[in-house]
C-alpha cells in the first residue's frame, strides 16, 4: 500500500513537470508578473520600529510579513528599494462574455481583458478554477473620532448664524 502510494505519487510529480514544461513552451507571458496580486499572501520586509516596507534585498529589510499586515500597520514603500505596491487598477483580468466570473490571463474562461479594480466594481467573483485574486481593500483609517464629529454639530449652527 505504502510502495503504491510513493508510485502514484511519483507519476503525479512527473505529470506536474510536463505541465510547466508545457506552460513554457507556450511563451504566454503572465501580464501581472511581479505585481501583487493577493495582499493577504504576498510578503513584504518591514522593520521592527519603522514606518517603511521593503525589498528582501533591502539593507533595511527586517522582518518578513504580509503585505496587508505591512499596510494594517500604516507602512509606506521604501523610496530606495522602491517595493511593490498593490494597484488592482493595474492587475490584469479576464471578463467573460456574460458570466459572473473573471479570470486569470491563462484560464479557458478568459475572453475579455479588463482590470481587477473594474472587474470589481462590476460586481463580478474570482474564477475558483483558475484562482483569480479577489479584489482586497486596503483597511482604512478611522478619519474622525467620534467626539470630532459632536463638535462639528455644535458648531455648525453658530457659524450658519454668523452668516
Ligand atoms: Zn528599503
Ligand atoms: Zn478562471
Amino acid at each position: 500500500m505504502r510502495h503504491l502510494s510513493i508510485f502514484a505519487l511519483s507519476i503525479f510529480v512527473a505529470s506536474l513537470s510536463a505541465a510547466w514544461a508545457g506552460d513554457a513552451a507556450t511563451e504566454v507571458k503572465d501580464p501581472n508578473a511581479g505585481k501583487i496580486l493577493d495582499p493577504t499572501t504576498a510578503m513584504v520586509w518591514s522593520t521592527e520600529k519603522g514606518s517603511k516596507y521593503h525589498t528582501k534585498d533591502c539593507k533595511s529589510a527586517k522582518v518578513e510579513v504580509t503585505y496587508a499586515k505591512a499596510m494594517a500597520d500604516e507602512d509606506t514603500p521604501c523610496a530606495t528599494c522602491k517595493p511593490p505596491v498593490y494597484d488592482p487598477a493595474t492587475i490584469v483580468v479576464f471578463a467573460t462574455e456574460s458570466g459572473k466570473k473573471y479570470h486569470l490571463y491563462n484560464c479557458k474562461f478568459a475572453k475579455k481583458q479588463t482590470t481587477l479594480e473594474a472587474a470589481g466594481k462590476d460586481g463580478l467573483e474570482p474564477c475558483g478554477v483558475c484562482k483569480a485574486p479577489a479584489l482586497w481593500k486596503a483597511p482604512v483609517k478611522l478619519a474622525q473620532p467620534a467626539e470630532a464629529k459632536k463638535d462639528d454639530a455644535k458648531t455648525e449652527p453658530k457659524a450658519a448664524a454668523a452668516k
